[in-house]
């Protein structure tokens, strides 16, 4: 999909409001079933179920984030980061 300049600066915009709104949310790591590697970052107000696709061995998996609700003690802030990481399907 190619962006427009005006699309491209409205997602940026989106992306940034984003990242604004979650540095007061808890973050909490999701890992691959298969492998362990850390595949993405759940935020605490997250629901419902994401696809991902491990950056390692390649699996895709989809994930009902109400069983990965604990937190524990790896949950933290968030970071704040300005863009979101996009990735292809
Ligand atoms: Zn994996």
């Amino acid at each position: 999909m190619q962006y427009t300049e005006l699309e491209r600066s409205s997602a940026r915009h989106r992306a940034s409001l984003s990242a604004r709104e979650a540095t007061h949310l808890l973050e909490r790591p999701l890992y691959c079933p298969e492998c362990g590697f850390k595949i993405g970052v759940a935020y605490s107000d997250c629901a419902g179920h994401v696809r991902t696709k491990c950056q390692k061995c390649k699996t895709v998996s989809i994930l009902n984030l109400a069983y990965f609700r604990r937190a524990g003690k790896k949950a933290r802030l968030a970071t704040g980061k300005l863009l979101p990481v996009l990735e292809d399907d």
